[in-house]
């Protein structure tokens, strides 16, 4: 008998009727004799519309009473999904987060997991009920309180259980038919991946794909657990999202030419896009050792995550630099702040900030072993009259940044000068993209 996880989004379950539809496709699932978890996320806007009315009632709301709140979303949907199951006639328990045995570190809105203790479902599951578990939600042991993990934390919450009940396979259900080339909803010409591996994904996600979050795929990545994204709104095959080592030793279920090697890997994995940064320019910086130290350990106290940073060649008559810099926009006040502080001590001239910045990053494994690929995207974006103002890579990625609003045509004419485009355009199934 195998052991499935299967999560499903908020746009899955939005309605009475998506919750009957999805309460028959886990039925479907226990009838083929698997055993069946479920992680499942708070029906549709249901989290944003709870944030909207904390801060109606609350300008700075408690982040105690925040999880408190929040957690009830996926506690609505949890139940509503168990009694649709038992009204076709399965035996179904839900179980909140701190009933799963879901452990999280103390932190309010961004816990992280630090065990799994699912008893009670192993225990349910051995009595041949299919277990519905709330996302997003844990406990800490310390302060006894209700934790969340961050938005977008069922997925976290569905790889968690995988791993911690060493599933066959952690199936993650989504509006859309798996992971796209880029996001189908700005280009219907994206193409569906069969086979990622974890590390591409992380790269893609890291940039802004929103399909996955970042830390169901470390975790996914760190426990070996495979995932298969793919759509509630039909029986398509998704994507595969691997661990290579495991794929080259024959572990995992499917295999097809990614993880042969017979077959020429696609170079490019696919492309993603971020306008949630911001540009900040320290302006007039003196050149001397120590500058780029003193500036960086002032950003890292106020625990701002930087991205990018590029470094002026400084004018021989100035003997003065510029040092730029992109971080999310919520950190942006914080860090100016900062900085203007100690202008004095550090001696730069100014500083500049700008929130109307795009992030475009082209992730594929195959760069490693690819040149040229700077040059095409280069040559794309120049065609295509958008003008990059800051460039970064890694291994496997190339990051550039324009103006905001060019960023979904920058996007468009990369996806297809690497040849992504697909002959048709990708189905989205539902959602508001929120
Ligand atoms: N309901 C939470 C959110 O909207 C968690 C999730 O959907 O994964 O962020
Ligand atoms: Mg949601």
């Amino acid at each position: 008998m195998s052991l499935i996880v299967q999560k499903y989004g908020g746009s899955s379950v939005a309605d009475a009727e998506s919750i009957k539809r999805v309460a028959k496709r886990i039925v479907e699932t226990r009838k083929a004799g698997n055993e069946v978890v479920v992680a499942v996320s708070a029906m549709g806007d249901t989290t944003d519309e709870l944030l909207d009315l904390a801060h109606e009632v609350a300008p700075i709301p408690v982040p105690r009473e925040m999880d408190m709140l929040l957690s009830a979303g996926e506690r609505i949907s949890m139940a509503l999904l168990a009694m649709a199951i038992e009204s076709l006639g399965h035996d179904a328990r839900s179980f909140t987060g701190s009933q799963a045995g879901m452990i999280t570190d103390a932190r309010h809105g961004a816990a992280r997991i630090v065990d799994v203790t699912p008893v009670r479902l192993r225990e349910a599951l051995d009595e041949g009920a299919i277990v519905i578990v709330a996302g997003f939600q844990g406990f800490n042991r310390d302060t006894k309180d209700i934790t969340t993990l961050g938005r977008g934390g069922s997925d976290t919450t569905a790889v968690a259980l995988a791993a911690a009940l060493d599933a066959d396979i952690c199936e993650i259900y989504t509006d859309v038919d798996g992971i796209f080339t880029a996001d189908p909803r700005v280009v219907p010409k994206a193409s569906k991946i069969d086979r990622i591996t974890s590390e591409e994904m992380l790269e893609l996600a890291a940039n802004g794909a929103k399909v996955l979050y970042i830390r169901a795929v470390e975790y996914a990545r760190r426990h070996g657990v495979t995932l298969h994204v793919r759509s509630s709104f039909n029986n398509n095959e998704g994507t595969i999202v691997y661990n290579p080592t495991e794929a080259e030793s024959g572990t995992p279920s499917t295999t097809t030419e990614r993880s042969e090697g017979a077959v020429e890997e696609p170079m490019i994995a696919g492309v993603a896009t971020d306008l949630s940064e911001a540009k900040i320019t320290v302006v007039g910086v003196p050149d001397i050792p120590g500058k780029a130290a003193q500036i960086f350990t002032i950003v890292a106290k106020t625990g701002a995550n930087i991205d990018m940073i590029v470094q002026n060649v400084s004018a021989a008559s100035t003997g003065l630099t510029d040092i730029s810099f992109t971080l999310p926009k919520s950190e942006g006040q914080g860090v100016l702040t900062a900085l203007r502080a100690e202008q004095d001590e550090v001696g730069f001239v100014g500083l500049q900030y700008d929130d109307q910045i795009g992030k475009l990053a082209l992730v594929g494994a195959g760069m490693r072993t690819n040149a040229g690929v700077s040059a095409k995207l280069f040559t794309a974006l120049f065609e295509a009259g958008i003008n990059i103002e800051m460039i970064s890579t890694s291994e496997i990625r190339i990051s550039v940044v324009t103006r905001a609003d060019t960023i979904n045509d920058a996007l468009r004419v990369v996806h297809t000068a690497f040849g992504l485009d697909a002959a048709e355009e990708a189905v989205v199934h539902a959602g508001t993209g929120r």
